[in-house]
């Protein structure tokens, strides 16, 4: 087909396929799609964003995915940015069925984004806000010296999901400490014209609770440990603090991807599928769109595929609430008929978490064939088939988006300004390897010592780096 002619074909099918999803009830921003060659595509999937700053870890990431591209192992099916206008890149090369398949998916994915509850607060503007932070990125680069920008990206890069994503929880939570030393000493709140009215009785109260208990900073732990850096380690130029505040803003932004990820794909393979049974395809266009929908579902033996899971639930909810059991309907006075309307509730309001949580059912860990493993001496071997605590083993892997939960128990460990973190321990320890390449950089980013506190061997340990060697003591 040439390629004009292959345009006007691909505009009538986004009008009929979007005509349709608006006729099932979608709510998406305009949406504008892009053709582009495979080694564009891949460099915006490597990058997340097609004007993120550079850095070599996204090429690393870019070189793995177009190899695997170039060996047919795996295919990037669509690229689509939570902005307002949404933006979509379809791939050249494909055929017209594989693009109105990822057409018709990513607008489920930007009816996701614009639904969700846990995108909120994501900004719609992130493809202006982060060219102008790559832009500022390569001035410092120009400024300060390559080498110098790079090592220090690489530092904050190490720890950059470490962060708080419920802003609006933070905030409250967040005014005491940032402010001052110690809670409830008034001496550490702001001066105000009226506090000499008020200030023996306080003085008197204050000289109790400061003697009550150390003062320790900050007073409650913190979980955002690239905000607690940004605004507390002393030695930072203004550069490094920006740099910062980038990458924690980007991975902010990119956060509630990764928490809605099986969600998120489970609901846009889902309209992908409805959709497309509704387009008039000829006999040679449903084989190839079985074949690839088929293709996207496959299971794998080890990992979680997000397309299967997600949509298995989604269509097990709007069965459950289509035709409830007796039981179903007595139990939970549901009268049925309701599965659109429970289906579009669910993806308003839940992540990953609650949605395995509450919609995993004993019938889909089995029909999915979910169980959990792990590597005894050289083989990986399954571990647990009881369909709740496979349930409960994917929900805790999943909690905080995978990471390891760590905060900051003391901004001046040992009196001399040492930063002590605490890993909280839920039966996962951390790698050995990984913390003794990760505390230098924390280190970096701090100047002063570093101690991590967790437990290994089911013991208490502090792994420590004081800028020039690290080591671990049991507590
Ligand atoms: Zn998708």
């Amino acid at each position: 087909m040439d390629p004009k002619e292959e345009i006007k074909v691909l505009e009538d099918s986004l009008a009929a396929i979007t005509a349709k999803a608006k006729e099932f009830g979608l709510d998406f921003y305009d949406m504008f799609f892009e053709i582009c060659p495979a080694d564009i595509l891949y460099t915006f999937g490597a990058y997340g964003m097609p004007t993120r700053f550079s850095h070599w870890s996204f090429g690393k990431a870019y070189h793995k995915m177009k190899t695997q591209y170039d060996y047919n192992l795996s295919r990037i099916y669509e690229m689509v940015i939570n902005s307002d206008p949404c933006y979509a890149f379809l791939l050249e090369g494909n055929s017209i069925i594989q693009n109105k398949l990822v057409m018709a998916h990513v607008l489920g994915h930007c009816d996701f984004f614009k639904n969700n509850a846990y995108f909120k607060t994501t900004s719609r503007k992130m493809v202006e806000s982060m060219a102008a932070a790559a832009e500022r990125i390569r001035e410092y680069e120009f400024k300060y010296g390559r080498e110098k920008v790079e090592s220090f990206i690489d530092a904050a890069i190490a720890i950059q999901e470490h962060i708080e994503p419920r802003v609006l929880i933070r905030k409250k939570a967040k005014a005491g400490p940032l402010q001052g030393k110690k809670e409830g000493c008034h001496r550490d709140v702001a001066p105000s014209p009226y506090d000499d009215l008020w200030s023996l009785e306080k003085d008197q109260q204050c000289q109790k609770d400061c003697s009550d208990k150390e003062k320790i900073f900050p007073p409650e732990p913190e979980k955002d440990l690239m905000l607690f850096i940004e605004q507390n380690s002393k030695d930072l130029d203004y550069w490094q603090r920006d740099i910062i505040s980038v990458l924690r803003q980007e991975m902010l932004f990119f956060w509630p991807q990764m928490e809605t990820k099986i969600m998120n794909e489970g609901w846009a393979s889902y309209w992908h599928l409805r959709i497309m049974r509704e387009l008039d395809l000829d006999e040679s266009e449903t084989i190839e769109f079985a074949k690839m929908h088929s293709g996207i579902i496959q299971t794998s033996r080890t990992r979680i595929n997000p397309y299967t899971v997600g949509l298995k639930i989604f269509e097990n909810i709007e069965k459950r609430w289509d035709n409830p059991t007796p039981e179903e309907k007595e139990k939970y006075g549901r009268p049925g008929g309701q599965g659109k309307e429970k289906i579009f509730e669910v993806r308003a309001g839940e992540n990953d978490v609650s949605f395995l949580r509450n919609y995993l059912t004993k019938e889909l860990v089995e029909q999915l064939d979910l169980y959990l493993y792990k590597k005894i001496g050289n083989e990986w071997k399954i571990v647990e088939q009881e369909w709740e605590t496979v349930r409960d083993g994917i929900v805790t892997s999943l909690t905080n988006c995978g990471f390891p939960y760590i905060t900051v128990q003391n901004a001046d460990y040992n009196k001399r300004g040492d930063l002590y973190l605490k890993h909280s321990f839920e039966g996962i320890e951390l790698d050995v390897y990984y913390v003794e390449k990760t505390i230098p950089h924390l280190y970096t980013l701090w100047r002063r010592p570093i101690h991590l506190e967790t437990i290994l061997d089911n013991k208490r340990i502090i792994f420590s780096y004081d800028g020039e060697k690290n080591c671990k003591k049991f507590l």
